[in-house]
């Protein structure tokens, strides 16, 4: 099956002129008057007009009539009150609205103004990747009806046709480019992302880029050997063909390899559908768990990202742990006793702790290979823990062992996430993180996980990760991030967290 793509590029042009004929509604964020932002003249005096008549113009987005802009027809998407405890998100916010709000009034040509604001450095490129959001239509509802819900957009700068905003369009739509692929796997249902399909979408997406190689493990035996953990969280599954578990490698090599300065290899958790196994997920807790593939998305939409924009400093390795943790005659049970690639001895304790199986093995590979490359940082992305979401609401849990917290990696996170409008949370491993995993019965080097433990629940999965990884003495600098709360869950679309995070950390971006 071959995806039907997303086209931005042809549809989305940079415009001067806020009259232009060829636009029918402009979308204009509209910030707080303590926040100088300059209008052109008649738009200004056109708002301070209507504001008299309607001073709720500064809470909700709104439509209005106004002859000095093209279709005769603005759309004003205020942020609100922005205090400075807001970050980039009050930009992307605006900018999502009031491309909804233009679409529903009707608007099949929006032009958006993208303004410069001294608050966000970053604000233009989170203005364009706001509005782009709003535009996303899921993969399989395009592949019933490729009905476009515009016909095309319009950026419109004040800096003109500068170089550095021509920059900030072609980043914005590489970003989203690389998010619709993550939401495309994150978010399309079991079926239509069972691993084997997922490998043929990213065959299909990255296809003829000479500097992307792609190495499908697809063997049973094969898995069985190299992924024992992986192989047992797939063992219920694998009875059906089309839910075969599937390590993907994707990786970016640079034209020129002398220019490389930074290696980062990062391992998803990509269970295609999350039953909790033989520790069944009841109640209802089993929906949305379609979305427990969203780490492999955005470790491929990483990828996607490094495809478009060519990183000369950066050789980039993505594993894409994909599997199924289904119940069934086969299904992996607690107190079986695995042994991991790492030689560790581990106990299932609870099969719904698959996601720390699922990418165990890979871990400890790109462990081992990162000791052999320049630079390396290494990274787990998740939807891991209930725990995360219950701490931080819908921020990304980020935590670095011993070797990445020397150079404080979260907080640069964290930093990052707020100039590109991504929630991060700096969380600390603590000793008691690590040594909370380890076995308690003879013969057991770990436990997949300690059910009497009362907290902790993603801090001490970090640390089963470091040890089962075989990276607790390793200098090797490495970065968990548990995205179970950033992600999004039904209804909402996958938010493809942390793609552009990690661009704007590791400088992906042009
Ligand atoms: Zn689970």
């Amino acid at each position: 099956m071959s995806a039907i793509e997303y086209k931005l590029y042809e549809n989305v042009f940079i415009e001067t002129n806020l009259q232009s004929v060829d636009y029918d509604a402009v979308i204009l964020i509209l910030y707080p008057e303590d926040i100088q932002v300059p209008l052109p003249r008649h738009i200004q005096s056109f708002i301070d007009k209507i504001a008299k008549v309607d001073k709720h113009i500064h809470k909700t987005t709104t439509v209005w009539n106004c002859d000095y802009v093209s279709g005769e027809r603005l759309v004003l998407s205020p942020t609100g009150k922005i205090s400075p405890y807001h970050d980039a998100r009050v930009v992307r916010e605006a900018a999502y609205k009031g491309m909804v709000r233009a679409m529903d009034a009707g608007a099949k040509k929006p032009l958006l103004v993208v303004q410069n604001v001294v608050n966000f450095p970053d604000g233009q490129l989170v203005c364009i990747l706001g509005a782009l959001e709003a535009l996303y239509i899921p993969l399989q509802t395009r592949e019933r009806d490729n009905t476009k819900n515009i016909s095309w957009i319009g950026l419109h700068s004040e800096e003109k046709l500068s170089e550095q905003f021509e920059k900030t369009v072609r980043n914005a739509l590489a970003l989203e480019k690389s998010r619709i692929l993550a939401r495309d796997i994150a978010g399309s249902d079991p079926e239509r992302m069972t691993p084997v399909n997922i490998v043929n979408y990213v065959k299909s997406s990255f296809s003829g880029d000479s500097n992307i190689f792609i190495k499908v493990i697809d063997d049973s035996n094969t898995i069985n050997e190299e992924y024992p953990l992986l192989a047992a969280v797939n063992r219920a599954a694998s009875q059906i063909d089309r839910h075969k578990a599937r390590v993907v490698e994707i990786e970016y090599r640079p034209s020129d390899p002398s220019r490389v300065t930074q290696t980062l290899l990062l391992v998803g958790k990509g269970v295609t559908y999350d039953t909790g196994g033989a520790d069944l997920k009841i109640s209802g807790k089993m929906a949305g768990m379609c979305r427990d593939k969203s780490g492999a998305a955005a470790v491929a939409g990483f990828l996607k990202a490094c495809s478009l924009l060519k990183p000369p400093h950066l050789k980039v390795i993505g594993v894409l742990c994909l599997c199924r943790n289904s119940i069934g005659e086969d299904s992996y049970v607690p107190d079986e006793l695995l042994v991991s690639k790492s030689g560790k001895t581990v106990r299932v304790t609870n099969t719904d702790a698959e996601g720390r199986f699922a990418m165990a093995d890979s871990l400890f590979k790109m462990g081992e290979l990162a000791v052999k490359e320049l630079n390396p940082h290494l990274y787990t992305i998740a939807t891991l823990t209930g725990h995360a979401r219950l701490c931080y609401g819908n921020y990304t849990a980020a935590l670095d062992n011993h070797s990445a917290r020397s150079t404080n990696h979260s907080s640069a996170l964290q930093f990052s996430g707020s100039r590109v409008g991504e929630g991060f949370e700096v969380s600390v491993i603590r000793p008691e993180d690590l040594t909370v995993n380890n076995g308690k019965g003879k013969g057991e080097d770990l436990i997949q996980v300690d059910m009497d433990a009362k907290a902790r629940h993603h801090q001490l999965a970090g640390g089963f990760l470091i040890k089962v990884g075989g990276l607790e003495d390793k200098n090797v600098k490495y970065t968990h991030l548990d995205i179970a709360g950033g992600a999004g869950s039904p209804p909402s679309e996958p938010t493809a967290v942390p793609i552009l995070t990690l661009c704007h950390v590791h400088k992906v971006l042009m």
